[in-house]
């Protein structure tokens, strides 16, 4: 079977410097914020082109923190995408701000930047960019926006390592930005950890200190804070595959070159190619009417296809006041999205066995109910 994912696999080539930077760990007797954290941090700054990076516990700390350093009045409001994994809105709500919801472009799944403005009221303080899939928002009118209703923006680039807009990249393209490292993600760390990236060195010092229980000194406290640090060991491994980063990302832009010229099937719509060279491709989504179908198929010829994601946030019973709200764009989108395998595991022979496995599908389908009757 052509599996979703393998981590094995994917972490496979690197297991012998893997291991070397967690012997170096395991004898340096600095288990906590040491040496490994502040050369990631360093490192994951400069790759990204900003000033700073503060390395934290995971993904959504990273959000959180940002928002909490903002400090922004309780019940302020954030405008949000309808369209994203549930995280984004967790960071949110958790702080006790408002979320409210924009829809996405159809064709770039991710918020609508032409919807923003009319959602903007008096309380409004910041719009989070999610950069899904591993795709830059389309940054220059929410730039505008923000200028104009003088609002933060902060990016959700979990998804995002290594993509680029306007020839920046994604976590230096807003006000302060978060990343994921969970396993999954384009660079991802044997376990959870995450970071926020910013130019401003304020609010970096003050990030810095909230994810160490607010203190700079140590047993001196100025903000109530919290415990986010970024492991030691995981920091050692992200050196170790940070590394590898443009690599792996060449090679996920390889393949999805490939499909987007080798798939045709007339029901299945594909990703915008439009940004092939700056997309990140943290996944592989296209879009189809009877996605059960087209998943159970795809099984059936040992291929391992999955769902990001199956339920919008709105619709989540964990959101249920925010399920009355009508957001067509986005629930079509959970219904009708399937995110093929495509990772630097993927061989060229699995990438074309794929393809042809789809381009069949085809004429399956259509064969199946009766498109071409009049052939
Ligand atoms: C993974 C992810 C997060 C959360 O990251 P964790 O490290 O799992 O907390 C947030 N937002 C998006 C879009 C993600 O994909």
């Amino acid at each position: 079977m052509i599996p979703h994912l393998d981590l094995k696999q994917l972490n496979r080539p690197y297991q012998a410097e893997i291991a070397e930077a967690m012997q170096r760990v395991a004898e340096s007797g600095w288990y906590v914020l040491g040496k490994e954290v502040v050369s990631f941090e360093k490192r994951w700054a400069d790759y990204c082109g900003i000033s700073h990076c503060i390395g934290v516990a995971n993904g959504l700390n990273a959000l959180e923190l940002i928002f909490k350093a903002y400090d922004f009045p309780e019940g302020s409001e954030v405008i949000v995408p309808a369209n994203t994994y549930i995280a984004s809105i967790l960071s949110v709500t958790s702080l006790g701000l408002k979320p409210v919801w924009v829809e996405p472009d159809i064709d770039t799944y991710n918020i609508d930047p032409h919807k923003i403005e009319r959602m903007i009221t008096s309380k409004t303080k910041a719009v989070l960019a999610v950069h899904l899939y591993g795709k830059c928002c389309t940054m220059k009118p929410i730039w505008e926006l923000a200028q104009k209703y003088d609002l933060k923006i902060i990016e959700d680039a979990a998804q995002a390592h290594g993509a680029t807009y306007a020839g920046l990249k994604a976590g230096n393209l807003c006000d302060a930005a978060a990343f994921s490292f969970y396993p999954t993600k384009n660079l991802g760390a044997l376990g959870d950890a995450g970071a926020v990236t910013t130019n401003d060195a304020e609010l970096a010092r003050k990030i810095s200190s909230l994810r160490n229980y607010g203190s700079t000194i140590k047993y001196y406290n100025d903000h109530i804070g919290t415990n986010s640090r970024l492991d030691e060991l995981q920091a050692a491994i992200l050196n170790v595959k940070l590394n590898h980063l443009d690599a792996e990302n060449q090679r996920r832009r390889e393949l999805a070159g490939y499909f987007l010229s080798e798939i045709k099937h007339p029901d299945v719509v594909l990703p915008t190619a439009k940004t092939l060279y700056e997309d990140a491709w943290h996944l592989f989504v296209v879009r189809h009417p009877k996605r059960e179908q087209f998943i159970d198929y795809l099984m059936d010829n040992g291929i391992q296809a999955t769902v990001h994601y199956p339920v919008p946030p709105h619709k989540q019973r964990a959101y249920a006041e925010y399920s009355h709200l009508s957001l067509p764009i986005t629930e079509r989108i959970h219904n009708e999205v399937v995110s093929l395998p495509l990772n630097p595991s993927l061989t060229n022979e699995d990438a074309a066995y794929i393809v042809q496995t789809i381009n069949q599908f085809a004429f399956q389908s259509h064969a199946a109910v009766g498109y071409y009757s009049g052939l």
